[in-house]
């Protein structure tokens, strides 16, 4: 049905000749974009609250990589196209930044600079797609870029899991039982959102083993790299390039939260050759060329910003997350149809159990979320949206008093649709009674 407003346009009878490319839409749906908006598109928002999280109050980049901007666009050098790689500075830089502990050090044209971690997610799967029954293992909970663009390259997408009782570890028996001859990658996202959590070198260690014996590249998004806070140290999964071959995708979006600047990378740990000899470079050498080229703005100013960015910016904005983290267990006592199993030590969320067994009229966590923005104008990610049923994503990168506000409404909601302590206690009573009768 036409609805652009014009009665003439029925799709039936219509003169012109064009139609709409039905392939996006499979792809968009399951995109986190569509997902919300989709959800949220039929609310009533007339509580008269703001909506949360805001852009307001979350957290502030640094003012050395605001400079670096600045003085990008006053240089004048960033003014022409940039080359299909990345301008040579900015390639060094991430070179750079990536090398610390790796045991094989990256050169400056084993990176690729993207617009944002994103583009290098839609490069890598397009460079990989083409074997007609080609497969991907994803993990699950996991993050829908990939699903949208691998359905969208003609990959097909295989499920991992992860386990919520062994500190969100990859099942790699699973991993493992779900892969053929036609699987070509297994992605990673460490430290991982949603989860929290951040993989340990004993585990990435078996990952890389068991992405050589499948025959497998791995595919590492570390685009959180800077944003972890608990004890636990991230290990860059380059360490094990010389075990199975690794690229790294990341930007600065996150860490210097600033998404909206579109720069990011991707970065060929190879050492033996691999990706080289199997043409994956070449092939991502000629999707870049495919596609505009990243800002060359943000590019002149990526080395400066990645260098000149003080050690103290994330150990101040990490120890708040730490607080924020705390802050929220306290406040999820009062909120008993959410659990999370494990306090997280990276990134920006909780990624929360939900229990709707306690709750009257709330089948589910799309319904849970739905109609939460509707009444308290406080929108979380639905689980069903990374893959996981009756889970919940909370955002929790933002000043305390917007974090207070959070709980307050959830606590509200959850008062609100809360079945009775006579129901609960009725409920245990039955159950008990079922439990004494069979036992
Ligand atoms: C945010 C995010 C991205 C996208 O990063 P951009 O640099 O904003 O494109 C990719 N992967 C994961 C896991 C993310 O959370």
């Amino acid at each position: 049905m036409a609805t652009n407003g014009n009665d003439n346009c029925n799709a039936n009878d219509s003169v012109w000749q064009f139609r709409g490319n039905g392939a996006t839409s499979d792809a968009a749906a399951v995109t986190l974009r569509k997902l919300v908006f989709g959800m949220f598109k039929n609310c009533n928002f007339n509580n008269g609250k703001t909506i949360l999280p805001s852009t307001t109050h979350s957290f502030k980049t640094c003012p050395e990589a605001e400079e670096a901007v600045a003085a990008a666009v006053r240089s004048g050098m960033a003014n022409s196209y940039a080359p299909s790689p990345g301008i040579f500075n900015a390639r060094r830089a991430v070179a750079d930044y990536l090398n610390g502990e790796l045991p094989t050090k990256l050169r400056p044209e084993d990176v690729y600079i993207t617009g944002g971690c994103n583009q290098a997610i839609e490069i890598v799967l397009d460079s990989l797609a083409g074997n007609p029954a080609g497969n991907i293992l994803l993990p699950n909970p996991g993050y829908p870029h990939y699903d949208a663009r691998a359905i969208y390259s003609g990959v097909e997408v295989r499920k991992y899991d992860l386990l919520p009782e062994r500190d969100f570890e990859i099942d790699l028996d699973a991993l493992e039982a779900a892969a053929d001859k036609n699987t070509v990658a297994l992605v990673l996202i460490n430290p991982n959102n949603p989860c929290g959590n951040v993989y340990t070198y004993d585990h990435l260690k078996k990952v890389a083993e068991m992405a050589k014996k499948l025959g497998i590249v791995v595919i590492s998004d570390e685009v959180y790299d800077k944003v972890v806070y608990g004890d636990r140290p991230f290990v860059p999964m380059g360490t094990f390039a010389s075990i199975a071959p690794v690229i790294t995708l990341g930007s600065i979006s996150k860490g210097w939260v600033v998404p909206g600047w579109r720069i990011g990378w991707m970065a060929m740990n190879d050492s033996n050759r691999i990706l080289k000899n199997t043409g994956v470079v070449e092939s991502i050498e000629d999707c870049l060329d495919l596609t505009p080229q990243p800002s060359f703005l943000l590019q002149e100013a990526l080395p400066e910003i990645l260098e000149k960015t003080p050690k103290e910016y994330f150990a101040k904005k990490n120890k708040a997350m730490k607080r924020n983290v705390e802050l929220s267990f306290e406040r999820l006592r009062d909120i008993p149809c959410l659990f999370c199993p494990k306090k997280p030590e990276s990134c920006s969320y909780l990624w929360l159990r939900l229990d709707t067994s306690v709750l009257a009229n709330i089948e589910n966590d799309l319904d849970f979320c739905t109609k939460l923005v509707t009444e308290e104008s406080l929108v979380l990610v639905p689980g069903v949206a990374l893959g996981a049923k009756n889970w919940v994503r909370i955002s929790i990168g933002t000043e305390e008093s917007e974090l207070a506000e959070t709980f307050d409404r959830l606590k509200s909601f959850y008062s609100r649709h809360a079945i009775s302590k006579e129901t609960i206690k009725s409920h245990v009573d039955t159950v008990n009674q079922i439990v004494v009768a069979v036992v």
